[in-house]
């Protein structure tokens, strides 16, 4: 078999890790520092890019991209130190006289692929964690947001050594694919559809290389009818149509009381022509991502009736904000993650009815509850399975570095931001220290009854 094209760059990241380099405490401030510099200096041309990949406005590439991947580095900048420093830890009884110590140390060569939907937020907030557990890294972005992952590759192959940091380009399956086949990375953190997670996994399982996969799902929002509707109604307006409904966490369907259906559909209604007027295309509605996807979503329309919105324009690849109900539960549009900005809304009586329906798409990757109950609230923290969420809000507990971000079951395993991305990214090496001025005789064959007896009291 002829050696792979990427097996010079692979094989300088593995002695770049080797050399230590990436190791101190200041080549890792440095890097995220210099990171920071450039994506500043390349603001406009990120505007420009996810203006042409997704039509995004340039307050939405600020908040949900570039801002959003400052704020990372700003945390893992204040944090580096104490993340890096070895954590001392007690020890049982029977181990005396010793205690433990956690050394976190970085994993080796990593691979980061990413997906087209916020691609610079879903490329680089793993590359900072990865850079400040100090990897050595190579960057996939996705093919689907070609102009936003030029940009990306400009930025980081010109300026960044190829043994440290690579951007590699190209069709996932075929780059990707030759990426697993041939290569053992030290881990691999994917974000992106579940049928290519599986994908991944059994690629990476080949060379027991770990992996996180940040996936999809189909995510729940609960309106309760003691919620503040107006605030509601605002934030899942925001929510859903952030970059026309093609967010990870957007909140996929409604689940509304009986009681305020129609007082609640009207609000949302008029929060989305508060937002976009009447004639969302006119006012920069975002864009589908591709010609695909677009006759997707519009089959879409035809599995329900169609309440509001439902106009599409397969030119400009525009699906309007759309409100639907009437959805059978077996429709594609109830099966598959929607990752679009059509909303379909169902009733309830019970909060039991509730979890029949989600049950039916387990493990959600958020889960979203409008209330002024804690009860209420309490009741679907306890009896939901789903990744991370938010209470009286949507979307914004991915701006919480403090929490962990991740998925469970169908959308996921591991977690990142914050803490939790360095941690991702590194080995906890536990050691254990002894003192040797004492040398327990028990422990030592040959073994009695005695000693048997002092054990059994031990570890009782
Ligand atoms: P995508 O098609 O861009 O794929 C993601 C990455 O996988 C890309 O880099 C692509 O090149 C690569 N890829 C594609 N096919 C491959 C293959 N056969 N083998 C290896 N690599 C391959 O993105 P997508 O999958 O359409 O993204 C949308 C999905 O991602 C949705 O389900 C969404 O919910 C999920 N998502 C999850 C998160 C999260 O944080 N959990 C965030 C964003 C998107």
């Amino acid at each position: 078999m002829s050696e792979s094209v990427y097996a010079p760059l692979i094989k300088l990241q593995k002695q770049y890790f080797q050399s230590g380099m990436t190791k101190p405490y200041s080549f890792r401030m440095d890097q995220l520092k210099k990171l920071k510099d450039l994506l500043q200096t390349y603001e406009s041309k990120f505007n420009d890019a996810l203006y042409s990949d997704l039509r995004k406005h340039p307050q939405e590439v600020y908040t949900t991209e570039i801002g959003a991947v400052y704020e990372e580095i700003n945390t893992a900048m204040r944090n580096l130190g104490t993340w890096m420093k070895p954590v001392r830890t007690g020890a049982p009884f029977f181990l005396f006289p010793s205690h433990g110590t956690i050394y976190p140390e970085p994993l080796g060569n990593v691979l980061i692929i990413s997906p087209w939907n916020y691609p610079v937020l879903l490329s680089f907030r793993a590359v900072v964690a990865a850079i400040a557990a100090g990897n050595t890294i190579v960057l996939k972005p996705s093919e689907l947001a070609p102009a936003t992952s030029k940009v990306m590759a400009d930025m980081i192959n010109d300026h960044f050594d190829l043994g440290y940091l690579h951007v590699l380009e190209g069709d996932g399956a075929t780059v990707v694919g030759e990426l697993l086949d041939q290569f053992r990375f030290d881990h691999v953190f994917y974000t992106g559809s579940t049928a290519v997670g599986k994908i991944i996994m059994e690629k990476a399982a080949k060379h027991l290389s770990g992996v996180t996969l940040e996936l999809g799902g189909k995510s729940p929002c609960i309106v309760s009818k003691d919620a503040n509707l107006t605030v509601a109604a605002k934030r899942i307006v925001w929510g859903k149509l952030l970059n026309a409904g093609q967010s990870c966490v957007a909140p996929d369907y409604l689940l509304v009381h009986a009681s305020i259906k129609q007082t609640f559909i009207d609000l949302l209604i008029k929060e989305i022509e508060a937002a976009y007027g009447t004639n969302p295309l006119q006012n920069g509605f975002g864009k589908i991502i591709s010609a695909k996807r677009w006759k997707q979503l519009t089959s879409y329309l035809n599995q329900g009736s169609v309440l509001y919105g439902g106009q599409t324009d397969e030119q400009s690849l525009y699906v309007g904000p759309t409100i639907m109900e009437a959805v059978p539960m077996e429709a594609p549009l109830m099966k598959e993650e929607i990752f679009g900005p059509i909303l379909p809304v169902f009733t309830y009586e019970k909060e039991e009815d509730v979890l029949k329906i989600i049950e039916q798409n387990p493990y959600p990757l958020a889960l979203y509850v409008f209330t002024s109950s804690s009860k209420t609230s309490r009741f679907f923290m306890d009896n939901v399975r789903f990744g991370g969420g938010a209470i009286n809000e949507t979307v914004l507990h991915l701006g919480n570095g403090e929490l962990p971000f991740g998925g469970v079951g169908s959308s996921g395993m591991g977690r990142y931001h914050g803490k939790f991305g360095f941690d991702t990214f590194s080995h906890q090496k536990g050691v254990l220290k002894r003192a040797t001025w004492f040398e327990p005789a028990f422990r030592h064959p040959p073994y009695s009854e005695g000693k048997t007896k002092l054990w059994r009291w031990l570890l009782k």
